[in-house]
């Protein structure tokens, strides 16, 4: 899933994210709850509408930004205070307040309300958080199935804004998973913690598991910890998911954490790195990193990635793309944008098609030996 934090993929118009069939993007809660805000997104027919979107969405809970992105925060039992970093107002968010503005977003799939827990945090915290996270699910679940019929669908589909929006742009395109009607309700996930304790991932999967969601998350990873630890818990704890349910690892990853977490079970990602790092000049390539501030491009006329077959690497050449970023030109962002989607999109396209045909174990073998040939190297 690209990363649509403020119900934009940044520098990536929606035509861009069609062309690449960006099936998914995740929107976050926490920065939309402060601008423009939960009444505002609900009164224009939920955040499909307001972005003119019609492919799927995900938003997460806000428990992640607002544990990550906020010092002043205090976190009890009922949820979590915390200052507004635009304005200094203060805030509150919970199990049922964060499912509310989900619920008032209308995404097709939502998050439970989970603490993210820091790292590193002993077998004691690591329990006590857990625990909270738990009986902050249940929480989410019961607030979401009191309140599901309230999500903005309802309202929007017959409306005359809604003729009008239908008449002024391009029709769904033939299956892509776009039926909302009145009946249709929102999927809701659950968030597996437990900080780098096998045992606790493990207990805390099978509890998840036991309140019942439509799929399940891994959270509270890629937080500071090495990437083998990483590793041991997906492979510990992606096993307990079920296999006829979604599997999410949140917040990652780079191209081999992708292809390594998808062998140890998971199904579904996001992460900002696409579009934050090509922002910053860099390309993600079938040979590894290409920094495009990297003097060597000046008068290099190949595309981006040889292998790739984006719109970008068919027409420009890494000698103008880093001219527009010397230049400061905004171009620069999105062209590297542009092309680091299609690469990781590219990718689990390929991952797909890999499994479907039964030679992932080989797939995953040649593409990372591809990615370490080192294109800088
Ligand atoms: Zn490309």
């Amino acid at each position: 899933m690209p990363v649509g934090t403020l119900a934009s993929v940044k520098g990536t118009a929606n035509e861009t994210l069609e062309q690449l069939n960006a099936q998914i993007i995740l929107a976050n809660t926490y920065h939309l709850y402060l601008r423009p805000g939960t009444e505002q997104i609900s009164k224009l027919g939920g955040l499909h509408r307001f972005m003119s979107w019609d492919g799927a969405l995900l938003t997460d809970s806000g428990g992640f930004q607002v544990f990550s992105l906020n010092d002043l925060r205090k976190v009890t039992e009922e949820g979590v205070s915390f200052r507004s970093h635009l304005d200094g107002s203060s805030l509150f968010l919970s199990p049922e307040s964060a499912t509310e503005a989900q619920i008032a977003f209308g995404a097709d799939i939502i998050m439970a309300f989970d603490e993210c827990t820091e790292y590193p945090a002993d077998t004691d915290r690591a329990r006590r958080s857990m625990e909270m996270t738990l009986r902050w699910a249940k929480r989410s679940r019961d607030y979401f199935e009191a309140h599901k019929q309230e999500v903005p669908w309802a309202q929007a589909v017959g409306g005359p804004q809604q003729v009008e929006l239908r008449a002024s742009r391009p029709q769904p395109r033939a299956g892509r998973p776009r039926s909302h009607d009145a009946e249709a309700t929102q999927a809701l996930f659950g968030i597996v913690q437990g900080g780098m304790h096998p045992e606790l991932r493990k207990e805390s999967a099978e509890r998840t598991v036991e309140i019942g969601f439509d799929g399940y998350a891994i959270g509270g990873l890629s937080v500071g910890e090495e990437k083998r630890v990483m590793m041991e818990v997906i492979k510990e704890v992606a096993p307990q998911m079920p296999a006829d349910k979604p599997r999410y690892l949140m917040g990652v990853g780079t191209p081999e954490d992708l292809i390594e977490a998808v062998a140890r079970g998971v199904d579904m990602f996001d992460c900002v790195l696409p579009t934050r790092n090509g922002r910053n000049g860099q390309a993600f390539t079938s040979r590894g990193k290409l920094n495009i501030k990297n003097a060597r491009y000046t008068t290099d006329q190949m595309p981006l990635d040889e292998a790739c077959n984006c719109s970008v690497c068919r027409r420009h050449s890494r000698a103008y793309i880093r001219h527009l970023y010397q230049s400061g030109e905004m171009l620069a962002s999105i062209l590297l944008t542009h092309h680091n989607l299609a690469f990781f999109l590219d990718t689990m396209k390929r991952v797909r098609q890999a499994i479907r045909s039964d030679q992932f174990a080989q797939f995953r073998r040649e593409y990372t030996e591809q990615l370490n040939s080192g294109l800088e190297a």
